[in-house]
C-alpha cells in the first residue's frame, strides 16, 4: 500500500457494509472495518435492511457482499442505488463463482465490483480512496484557456450540472485529459474517484480542488502523450482546477435546490411528489421480494376551525407538530410525508423479510398509530393554550399491498376511500380497508 495521502478529504465518511457473516466471509471481508480505519463503517445484514438504513442515514460508500442468497440481485442493486443517491459509491464484492451475476447486477447501479480474494488496495480503489505520494503540485493561478473544442467540452459539462455528481466528474476528468494531452487523469472529490485512461501509478502533476474556499479533493494527471509537460500545461491544469471547483460548487447548490423541491417547507417532511415516487419504487421492490407495504392516509379533524379560531400560525404549528409526532412514533425506514393541506401519507414497509401467508393484518402500522394517538393527546400547542390539550384528533384510512392495490394509485384510492368512511363515521378513527373499523 502506498503512503502519504495528499488528499484533503473529510475525516471518517460513512461506509455501509452489507452482508451477513457468511456473505462477508465468502467475499473475504471478515475484518473489514479494521482495514479501513479512516471510514466510519456501519453494517447491515441484508440488502433490504441496507436500503432501509440508507433511506435514513446517507453513506458516502456502500460495499455489498454477494453470496448467492439474494435471488433478485439486479433489483436489490437498483434499490440500493435509489436509496444511496447518485453521490454514493456502490461496490459489489463476492466469490469468483458468482462473478457473472455480480457483473450483471453491477450494471443496475453499482460503480464497481471486486471478486475475492480481495486485496486491501483493490477494495480501496473500488470505493474511491485515492492515495498519492510525492507528486508535483502546481498552483491554481490564472487562465491559459484555449480552443473552441475545449470551450465546447466545458459547455457539455455544464449541461450535466443537474445530473449525478459521478457523471459530471467523469465528464470533467475527460475534459482535463483532452485539454492537457495526458494519457490518464483522475479527480478525487470527497472519496469519489473519476478516472480516464489506465491506472495512473504515480501522478506527474497534481493540483488541489477548491470549492467555496475549502479543499474538497485533488486533480491529477499521468504522463503526457507528447513528451514532458511545459509551463503552459501546468498553468492550464491550474485553470481547469479552478473551473472544476466552481462547477462543483454550482452543482452542489443545484442539488440543494432539488432537495428543497421534494421537501415541504412548513413541516420539513417529504412532500407529495417525493413520497409518491418513493412509494412506486418500494412497491416495485416489494413485488419482487414479496414483502408487505401498508399506507396510511390521515387527515386532521376540524383543522379549519383551529385556523379560524387561533390563526394561520397556529394551524401551521399543528401541521408541524402532528408530522413530528408521527415521525417519532414510526420505525426509521417508514416514510411520513405531508400529502397536502392537513393530510399526511405514511408508508410502512418491512425490510425484515418476506410476507407470510395470512400476514395481511397491518399490526405494525396499527401499533405506531396507537402510539401516535397517545402522543397527540398529550401534546400541548403553544399557540392554542392548555384548554385545547387532548382535543386534536385525526382520521385515517389504511390499505395494504398487495391485497388492497398493486400500484400507487390503486392503493391510495383505497386508503382515501377508507379515510372518507372514517370522516363520515364521526371522525377520530382509522378504518382498515376490508375491516370496516379501527
Ligand atoms: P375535516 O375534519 O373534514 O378534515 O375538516 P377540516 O376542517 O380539517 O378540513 P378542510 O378541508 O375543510 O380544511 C382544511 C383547511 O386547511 C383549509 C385550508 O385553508 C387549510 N390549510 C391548508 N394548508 C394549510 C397550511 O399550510 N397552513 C394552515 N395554517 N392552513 C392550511
Ligand atoms: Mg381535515
Amino acid at each position: 500500500m502506498t503512503k502519504g495521502a495528499l488528499i484533503d478529504m473529510p475525516a471518517r465518511d460513512r461506509l455501509l457494509l452489507i452482508g451477513g457473516e457468511d456473505a462477508r466471509r465468502a467475499a473475504g471481508l471478515s475484518g473489514f472495518a479494521e482495514l479501513l480505519p479512516s471510514w466510519d463503517v456501519a453494517g447491515s445484514t441484508t440488502f433490504l435492511s441496507g436500503i432501509a438504513d440508507l433511506t435514513i442515514t446517507p453513506a458516502r460508500a456502500v460495499v455489498a457482499c454477494v453470496d448467492g442468497s439474494v435471488t433478485t440481485l439486479d433489483d436489490a442493486v437498483a434499490g440500493l442505488r435509489e436509496a444511496a443517491g447518485d453521490g454514493a459509491r456502490i461496490v459489489l464484492c463476492g466469490p469468483p463463482e458468482h462473478e457473472p451475476a455480480i457483473r450483471r447486477a453491477a450494471g443496475f447501479g453499482a460503480d464497481d465490483y471486486v471478486v475475492s480474494p480481495i486485496s486491501h488496495e483493490a477494495l480501496e480503489r473500488a470505493i474511491g480512496v485515492g492515495h498519492l505520494e510525492d507528486v508535483a503540485t502546481c498552483s491554481t493561478n490564472e487562465p491559459a484557456m484555449s480552443s473552441m473544442a475545449e470551450l465546447s467540452r466545458i459547455g457539455d459539462s455544464l449541461s450535466l450540472l443537474d445530473e449525478s455528481p459521478g457523471a459530471l466528474l467523469d465528464r470533467l476528468v475527460d475534459m482535463v485529459s483532452a485539454a492537457v494531452g495526458s494519457v490518464s487523469a483522475q479527480i478525487v472529490v470527497r472519496g469519489t474517484v473519476s478516472r480516464v485512461g489506465p491506472a495512473m501509478g504515480k501522478p506527474v502533476l497534481a493540483v488541489p480542488l477548491v470549492s467555496d474556499g475549502a479543499t474538497i479533493g485533488q486533480l491529477t494527471v499521468g504522463e503526457s502523450v507528447s513528451g514532458p509537460y511545459g509551463p503552459d500545461d501546468v498553468e492550464k491544469l491550474g485553470t481547469y482546477a479552478s473551473l472544476i471547483g466552481h462547477l462543483l460548487s454550482v452543482a452542489s447548490a443545484q442539488r440543494e435546490l432539488r432537495s428543497l423541491a421534494v421537501t415541504d417547507e412548513c413541516s420539513g417532511l417529504p412532500n407529495r411528489r417525493f413520497v409518491r415516487g418513493r412509494l412506486a419504487t418500494i412497491l416495485k421492490q416489494a413485488a419482487s421480494d414479496r414483502y408487505q407495504v401498508t399506507v396510511l392516509l390521515f387527515d386532521i379533524d376540524n383543522f379549519k376551525s383551529y385556523n379560524d379560531r387561533f390563526g394561520h400560525a397556529a394551524g401551521d404549528e399543528i401541521i408541524r407538530k402532528t408530522g413530528e409526532l408521527f415521525r417519532r412514533s414510526c420505525r426509521k425506514q417508514d416514510i411520513v410525508a405531508r400529502y397536502g393541506g392537513d393530510e399526511f401519507l405514511v408508508v410502512f414497509w418491512d425490510a425484515d423479510g418476506p410476507r407470510t401467508a395470512g400476514s395481511k393484518h397491518p399490526s405494525e402500522a396499527l401499533g405506531v398509530l396507537a402510539r401516535f394517538r397517545n402522543d397527540l393527546e398529550a401534546a400541548s400547542f403553544e399557540t392554542m393554550g392548555d384548554d385545547e390539550k387532548g382535543r386534536l384528533t385525526v382520521s385515517g384510512g389504511l390499505a395494504s399491498f398487495p391485497w388492497d392495490g398493486g400500484d400507487v394509485d390503486s392503493l391510495l384510492k383505497k386508503a382515501d376511500e377508507a379515510l372518507l368512511m372514517a370522516k363520515r363515521a364521526g371522525k377520530n378513527r382509522v378504518i382498515v380497508v376490508g375491516e370496516g373499523g379501527g
